[in-house]
């Protein structure tokens, strides 16, 4: 029901405008050029047939597919991001097409010699005879989440065209920075008045989430002494030996590299040193809240302890609190996974709910009242050179959102 080349002509043409967002800026959005995309989904969405376009002055685009039922219905969201990872450059995207993918290995870059394998990224396997878009090896992808744009897009422009599938106010929004943990920030949470929504930021097929991570991160400053090295005895402090101790303190096996499922993790995302001083960031994340506070005393606890090792101050460190798990909103109310999971079922896709190893949008809507679970946007390898999607998870995920709306009218008929 959905066109193929019209999804992969859509998303290219959102993948190759770089909105690729800044933890430096703290403006909204945090860079410039996020408005270029966001100005073109406004204007694609008023040339659909959409109502109340909106695009506010933090660059978040909202409009709705209205009702075309008498009866009520709760209003339901849909919500994705147009940022793309500061991780990886999302300069001059330039989306490879892999048609009726073999199975094998996939050239990103014969120059470079970047090779997308199966023998390395297994999933690969289950998109066999699909078409597949990957990278040319030099970039990011930005399926995160412009695939999830391009299925809200697509599934709005299907149901502004097939009046005879019934359903309520359909709200949709577009957000920037999600990548930097500010996207739902700025979302005015009042004006979308939707009693629920679901982002499509999720990774493959069949995707159904409601439990991420709680979320801080930590800022460590790390101050030494300079002296003459030639005549430094008893008084240099190297702030870098310090900073090392602080790494070396913290336990080595909960890090990213090593958990999985529910374990959570310290992660060392930057350091930068001289010996005068040492900045370093990490990041903590658990699913679990006791166990969330509890890094985070374990963090405080390790600086005062160093601290107090040395005659002043050594170590000055600031935890800011990112995120909290959404499950403690969406539990309250389950039918809105039951329903994602329903609508999933009705075009075969296998639903396979399990906890985010992060967050999305979501989590922080979840807490600013829009209980918002997750759902499969269809991308994998998320952040880096070795992103792709498939083609026919974009067009699932679409018919997903088509069902949704369908199945939410039905439900209140
Ligand atoms: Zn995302």
């Amino acid at each position: 029901m959905i066109d193929k080349k019209h999804i992969i002509d859509r998303f290219t043409s959102y993948v190759t405008i770089d909105t690729e967002s800044d933890p430096k800026s703290e403006s909204t959005p945090s860079t410039e050029k996020q408005w270029d995309l966001a100005n073109k989904l406004a204007e694609e969405l008023k040339e659909l047939g959409l109502k109340d376009v909106s695009i506010d002055k933090h660059a978040y685009v909202m409009a709705t597919i209205p009702s075309n039922v008498p009866h009520k219905v709760p209003t339901i969201g849909f919500v994705s991001h147009f940022d793309t990872s500061p991780d990886y450059t999302g300069k001059n995207v330039n989306p490879q097409i892999v048609e009726n993918y073999d199975g094998k290995d996939i050239i990103l870059n014969k120059e470079k010699n970047i090779v997308l394998s199966p023998d390395y990224f297994e999933d690969l396997l289950q998109y066999k005879g699909q078409t597949l878009i990957t990278t040319d090896g030099t970039t990011l992808l930005g399926a995160d989440d412009k695939a999830g744009i391009t299925e809200i897009v697509s599934a709005a422009e299907y149901l502004m065209q097939h009046p005879e599938i019934k359903h309520g106010d359909i709200r949709i929004c577009f957000t920037p920075d999600e990548e930097i943990g500010r996207g739902a920030h700025k979302f005015d949470v009042k004006k979308f008045g939707a009693e629920w929504a679901y982002t499509m930021d999720g990774s493959q097929i069949g995707e159904l989430e409601y439990e991420n991570f709680n979320a801080a991160s930590a800022d460590i400053k790390v101050h030494g002494k300079i002296v003459h090295p030639g005549y430094a005895k008893g008084k240099m402090v190297n702030s870098m030996y310090i900073a090392q101790d602080f790494i070396n303190s913290l336990p080595r096996f909960e890090t990213p590299e090593h958990t999985e499922d529910r374990q959570g993790f310290f992660h060392l995302t930057q350091i930068e040193g001289k010996v005068e001083e040492t900045n370093m960031h990490y990041i903590i994340r658990d699913h679990d809240k006791e166990h969330f506070e509890a890094r985070k005393k374990v963090m405080l606890d390790l600086a005062a302890e160093i601290n107090g090792q040395h005659e002043k101050e050594v170590i000055e460190i600031e935890i800011k609190d990112q995120y909290f798990n959404m499950r403690e909103k969406v539990e309250p109310m389950m039918h809105i996974v039951a329903i994602a999971e329903e609508a999933m079922k009705s075009i075969n896709v296998k639903p396979n709910i399990k906890p985010i190893r992060g967050g999305t949008d979501g989590s922080q809507l979840s807490y600013m009242g829009l209980p918002c679970p997750n759902i499969f946007a269809g991308g994998h390898n998320f952040h880096g050179r070795y992103e792709y999607v498939p083609v026919e998870s974009m067009i699932k995920a679409t018919e997903v959102i088509v069902k949704i709306a369908e199945l939410t009218a039905k439900k209140y008929a």
